[in-house]
């Protein structure tokens, strides 16, 4: 821990976190919103409590509990393909661990809470329109099943806070949020990279010893080949990941370095998007020009962050060890594939394994290009409707389905993918719709949904928030409040005027 006290922007050498006091919002503090299931499931307190202004007041960096040392974390990181030296917590603060009754431990984190060493030219503050998303994101995230953050809560407050002065072609001001997260742990790859690249290396061991020895309960802590074991599971575990995000059409948005975790969870949600018309340019960042992060780009750039990794743990590696190392990244896109490919096989009800099934996808997937069918609901409505209406062409208010049926050959994919599923013996068209919805979302949070909420909580409202947070927790379950306010409908047409940039 670094000894220098204060939350002024400095270059920090030797440490790993800075002692950092949150700043508090300032105005009249709101609950925006409370994940019940984080409280209560994670935190083993009553979502009630969340009311009371204790809550309000730890829950926005005004109040420590006793004993509390709030850290902000050093990390460097390459950002949009360039090493971009330290850039740290420049706004998030770590208020410590929470053993839960189930024995896991949660690092607890604030966003948005002030100025840190890390701060750099920031204010250390977040707006509500990126805390609102990040809050239902990450929760989105992880009822999707998908391995995120959490987030506890959002508290809003009237501090200014600038940002551009156009948003969505309005001028505004906007206002301050914070919200509490949690994960098992933040680091990431840039926390290795920062300690690697100053040359601290016994402090890069130090580090590394202790998030295996946290995190990583399979590796011994006296294996010679330690790091080699844990490189080989962040690999792994990355393109995993990757291969999640791709099955349910997410794009992160700011793949950098800084923003990948060590224990290869979804973290520091951004100008994040999930893909609408299918489309594997699709970028959910307009601060993203060159599309670096488009949502197909995302696999290749995971083995651009992990070459990255592999060289900041290069110096804890003896040269027979590197290579290895070199040889595990080697396998690090067949492994993603492979996952890709499961994804989208349980996605379309198949079972086992046959020699036409990844074209199959693949025909899928053009076809969808193709017509700029809808992503999720594409592969939800293909897994409500039944063999035989697919079978009579009919697919009633099936509007991702009308789209995908207009292209010339989907007779022909049809036929291939009835035969498929017909070669299935011990497999019912029940079964198959089943399997399909518990993989296949009916509801995830496009930009519009988020907006409409936004805007209502900047006026104070948190009725939508509530709402949007309520259908995102059963993302597999057709709801009936989700589908009067049409949230498994066509987009409407203002949402294609939407923009997310890096503005947060
Ligand atoms: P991100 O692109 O969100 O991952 O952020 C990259 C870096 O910028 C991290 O070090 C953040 O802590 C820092 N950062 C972003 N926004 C702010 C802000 N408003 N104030 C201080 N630091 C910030
Ligand atoms: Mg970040
Ligand atoms: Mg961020």
């Amino acid at each position: 821990i670094d000894e220098v006290n204060g939350n002024f922007a400095r270059s920090v050498k030797n440490c790993i976190f800075s002692k950092s006091i949150p700043t508090p919002l300032r105005g009249p503090l709101r609950l925006a919103a409370a994940s019940k299931d984080v409280i209560e499931g994670i935190l083993d307190l009553d979502v009630a409590l969340t009311h009371t202004n204790d809550f309000l007041h730890f829950a926005s960096g005004d109040k420590l509990l006793s004993g509390s040392v709030p850290l902000a974390h050093r990390y460097g990181g390459h950002q949009f393909g360039y090493w971009a030296g330290q850039l740290g917590d420049g706004r998030a603060h770590s208020l410590g661990q929470y053993t839960n009754r189930k024995g896991e431990v949660w690092e607890l984190q604030l966003k948005g809470s002030g100025k840190t060493p890390y701060s750099r030219s920031g204010d250390g503050r977040a707006v509500i329109r990126s805390s609102v998303r990040e809050f239902l994101c990450s929760e989105a995230m992880h009822f999707l099943g998908i391995p995120t953050s959490r987030a506890a809560s959002l508290i809003v407050s009237d501090e200014p806070v600038i940002r551009d002065k156009f948003y969505n072609g309005n001028v505004k001001t906007e206002k301050g949020a914070v919200v509490l997260r949690l994960a098992k742990s933040w680091f990431r790859i840039g926390s290795l990279e920062i300690l690697s690249q100053s040359g601290e290396i016994d402090l890069l061991r130090k580090l590394l010893n202790f998030v295996i020895d946290e995190h990583f309960s399979s590796i011994n802590s006296d294996d010679p080949d330690k790091y080699l074991v844990f490189y080989s599971t962040v690999v792994n575990e990355t393109a995993n990941l990757i291969a999640q995000w791709m099955s349910v059409g997410f794009a992160h948005g700011v793949c950098n370095t800084d923003n990948f975790s060590l224990l290869s969870i979804t973290i520091d949600y951004g100008p994040f998007g999930f893909m609408e018309a299918y489309d594997p340019a699709f970028v959910p960042n307009t601060s993203d020009d060159e599309g670096r992060y488009s949502v197909g780009a995302q696999a290749n750039v995971g083995l651009f962050n992990l070459e990255k990794l592999l060289n900041a743990l290069s110096p804890v590696l003896s040269k027979h060890q590197q290579n290895q190392a070199q040889s595990i990244l080697k396998g690090y896109a067949n492994i993603n594939q492979m996952r890709v490919h499961q994804h989208f096989k349980a996605k379309l009800g198949l079972l086992g394994e046959e020699e036409d099934d990844g074209y199959l996808i693949a025909f899928l997937l053009k076809m969808m290009e193709d017509t700029q069918s809808d992503f999720t609901m594409t592969f939800r409505q293909l897994s409500e409707v039944s063999a035989q209406q697919l079978h009579n062409r009919k697919f009633p208010q099936m509007w991702a389905l009308e789209d995908l049926s207009s292209h010339k050959l989907f007779s022909d994919w049809l036929s291939m993918f009835l035969l498929r599923l017909s070669r299935q013996l011990n497999d019912s068209d029940l079964q198959r719709q089943h399997r399909m919805k518990n993989v296949n979302p009916r509801y995830v949070l496009r930009n519009w949904m988020a907006e409409s909420a936004i805007s209502k909580v900047e006026m104070k409202d948190f009725s939508e928030m509530e709402l949007l947070h309520r259908i995102l927790s059963h993302p597999y379950v057709t709801q009936e409040t989700a589908e009067e306010v049409g949230y498994a409908a066509r987009p409407p047409l203002w949402a294609k005027r939407l923009k997310v940039s890096c503005s947060s």
